[in-house]
């Protein structure tokens, strides 16, 4: 008998109704690939949020089992860079949304996908990081290229209490950022400035339609929201500074206008970590290891076992999950 073990799977009828279901899946059941994974621990992301709900159309191929992100041991593998035994991490690649995913004991991927785990992190360590927050550190280091280094002023992170948010500001402050947050959660003040924020403002002073040009408040900024929220942050940036925008929370619109970037040369910085180069990954993951302090990793997020993750889901997309959510396989 193969040996089996737990998965979730999303399905749709011929309707294109869709269902969550908890089974057993043996390797055999695992899609193409050359290096199989034992899941040691993975998170719950606002998109694995949106996978499990049908929210957002994120499944791409049916069935599927979700999970975008996950760090365990290579049980076998053909690729020449993996042996077994290797400590791995792996986000994006469309795994997750075309390819099975990380809510299963096993994954079977591509290689090339892969990183090493960071020396002195385990797998827990890593996916309380997970996709956010190397997200978060993808929008650091596009500030940091931009020239936005802590003497230009303040830097602005919406979103403040979701993962990539509470990473950010970690990240931000032990970097020697003044740090702006933009909650709509006032209840979370306290754990934002125990994370390094300086400043914690209401979501809704970014929220209405703004002006084309507003008082410049910060240098730079780490969006996750999107919509009127990132209009109103990169009208009220300084002469010169940058907005990293990763997110959509708050809507895929973005109702803004010229007047900051040609008025004021402010540079709106595209982030997507899904198909990032390898070299950007590795360099991420090399600074999540120096530049975030890992007490506050603890801080930052709450572990659940397999069976949380749908609840985990449908709360993340409620916008009820506070930091990161580490899922122990
Ligand atoms: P979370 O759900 O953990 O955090 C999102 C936060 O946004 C919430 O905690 C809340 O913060 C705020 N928010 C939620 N709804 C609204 C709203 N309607 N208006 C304004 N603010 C809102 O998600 P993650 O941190 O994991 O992800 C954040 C965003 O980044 C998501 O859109 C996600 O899809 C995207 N993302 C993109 C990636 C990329 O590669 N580009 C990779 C990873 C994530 P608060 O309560 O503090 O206001």
């Amino acid at each position: 008998m193969p040996e089996t073990f737990k998965a979730i799977l999303v399905s749709r009828d011929a309707d294109k109704k869709q269902s969550v279901a908890v089974t057993d899946l043996t390797e055999a059941d695992l899609m193409e690939g050359d290096v199989t994974v034992a899941v040691e621990a993975t998170t719950v992301n606002y998109k694995d949020g949106l996978a499990i709900t049908g929210k957002a159309p994120v499944v791409r191929h049916w069935p599927l089992v979700p999970g975008i992100d996950f760090a365990g041991t290579v049980l076998s593998s053909d690729h020449p860079d993996w042996r077994k035994g290797d400590k791995v991490v792996l986000n994006g690649w469309g795994v997750g949304e075309t390819h099975y995913g990380a809510f299963a004991g096993r994954a079977r991927v591509n290689g090339n996908w892969l990183v090493p785990l960071p020396e002195g992190m385990s797998a827990h360590d890593a996916m309380a990081v997970g996709t956010a927050g190397y997200t978060a550190m993808l929008c650091v280091m596009a500030l940091e290229r931009h020239g936005i280094v802590p003497d230009r002023g303040p830097v602005v992170v919406t979103g403040a209490a979701g993962g990539v948010g509470s990473v950010a500001i970690s990240v931000l402050s032990s970097l020697g950022y003044h740090v702006v947050a933009s909650t709509g959660r006032s209840s979370e003040s306290r754990y934002l400035t125990d994370l390094g924020a300086s400043e914690v403002i209401s979501r809704d002073e970014l929220a209405g339609p703004g002006k084309p040009l507003a008082k410049e408040r910060w240098a730079g900024g780490v969006d996750t929201v999107g919509s009127t929220t990132l209009a109103n942050v990169l009208s009220m940036t300084t002469y010169g500074g940058a907005v990293a925008a990763c997110g959509l929370a708050g809507g895929m619109d973005l109702p803004a206008t010229v007047a900051p970037f040609i008025l004021r040369g402010v540079s709106l910085l595209g982030v997507d970590s899904v198909m990032a180069p390898k070299q950007l990954r590795l360099e991420a993951w090399r600074r999540i290891g120096s530049d975030l302090d890992h007490a506050k990793l603890a801080a930052l997020s709450t572990t659940i076992g397999f069976d949380g993750i749908i609840q985990a889901a449908h709360d993340i997309v409620d916008g009820k999950v506070r930091g990161r959510i580490v899922v122990d396989m």
